[in-house]
């Protein structure tokens, strides 16, 4: 990352007045996390802050402060917008389609740079340990309602500090987040551990038709089961986290049935295989470990074409093991069909 890039968005920053944050649909622990810990800065700076999320915000991430300023749609004039945690700007649900964005923050590998200022790393482990890393060098304070919120930010895509990519530079600026007073133990329970009774029985219904085939292991969610379990949301509930620690198998995915006919699905791997690139080739995005993607299609339709798709995948990845001797993660397969 250059400093140049930094610099830029230091002084865009300090010189702004009114600041539009947006991050992604059906937002995730740093989502929520990024946009609240630099909307909460800028506030903190004397700036005025439209912070929008398209979806609102989960029930189970309402604990941080300032969640009751997120707003559905961004209203009125700003003089710079920041995008936070997408990989391209249809993430952001319609939020800014009439103006290019001056600011793109996040850490997808998939990342389009689509904004005026792009600040793009994928090593990091969240785009809340990025802010947590620039918003001092910015000339930002981070206080405790926004370590609490980049932590977890940083728990939440790390799930728990327990992905591969978490490094010591990782702990360390969590480290700094803790010293700056945010709670560890309370938020880590809060992004990761519990959950609503509609959910588990929601978990429940995917659990009851699981499926897995050599090393792939998968399971639906239906409209039906959502309304079967009273559960509100339009995702998984996170249960893509658990197929995950399931023994022996290398790929996780998750079929959400979505109104409208299309298909919310999420991948997850195992180190040494790279989803990022089958999701961005249906159309969505993410990171070698974990990627997802809106299909258009029913379910049916879309389970077939993305399990095959997926096989294919595995299947050239063992051949190449075979080969090698070693796993290597594969950048591209035949997409024909597909797209
Ligand atoms: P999910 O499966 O939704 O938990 O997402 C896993 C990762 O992939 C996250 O980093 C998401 O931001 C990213 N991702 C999920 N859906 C999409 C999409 N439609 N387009 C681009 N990136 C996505
Ligand atoms: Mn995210
Ligand atoms: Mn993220």
């Amino acid at each position: 990352m250059s400093t140049e890039i930094s610099q830029a968005i230091r002084d865009a920053l300090n010189n702004a007045n009114r600041v539009l944050i947006v991050s992604h649909i059906r937002p995730d622990g740093d989502a929520i996390g990024a946009t609240l810990g630099l909307g909460l800065a800028l506030h903190a700076a004397g700036k005025t802050v439209r912070m929008v999320l398209a979806d609102g915000l989960p029930r189970s991430f309402r604990f941080l402060k300032g969640s009751n300023s997120v707003h559905h749609r961004s209203r009125g004039e700003f003089d710079l917008s920041v995008v936070l945690d997408c990989s391209d700007l249809l993430r952001t649900g319609g939020v800014l389609i009439d103006r290019q964005p001056d600011i793109n923050i996040d850490h997808h590998i998939t990342n389009l740079n689509f904004a005026r200022i792009n600040l793009v790393m994928p090593e990091a482990v969240a785009t809340s340990a990025i802010l947590a890393e620039f918003l001092p060098v910015w000339g930002f304070k981070i206080d405790q309602d926004i370590a609490n919120a980049l932590l977890t930010g940083v728990v939440s895509d790390t799930i728990g500090f327990r992905t591969s990519n978490v490094t010591a530079h990782a702990l360390h600026l969590a480290a700094n987040l803790v010293e700056s007073g945010a709670d560890l133990p309370d938020l880590y329970n809060q992004a990761l551990v519990r959950r609503s009774y509609e959910a588990a029985l929601y978990w429940g219904q995917g659990l009851s038709r699981l499926n897995r085939k050599d090393r792939l292991i998968w399971t639906a969610l239906t409209l039906e089961d959502r309304l079967k379990a009273r559960y509100t949301g339009n995702d998984d509930a996170d249960l893509i986290n658990m197929l995950s620690t399931v023994d022996d198998m290398d790929i996780s995915v998750i079929f959400v049935e979505q109104k409208e006919g299309h298909v919310k699905v999420s991948w997850r791997a195992q180190p040494g295989i790279d989803v990022s690139q089958i999701a961005f080739q249906f159309g969505g995005g993410g990171h070698a470990a974990a990627a997802g993607a809106e299909i258009q299609g029913s379910l049916d339709e879309v389970q077939e074409k993305v399990l095959q798709a997926t096989f294919n995948m595995l299947e050239s990845s063992s051949n190449h093991k075979n080969k090698n001797g070693n796993k290597t993660a594969l950048a591209s397969i035949s997409t024909q069909g597909y797209q």
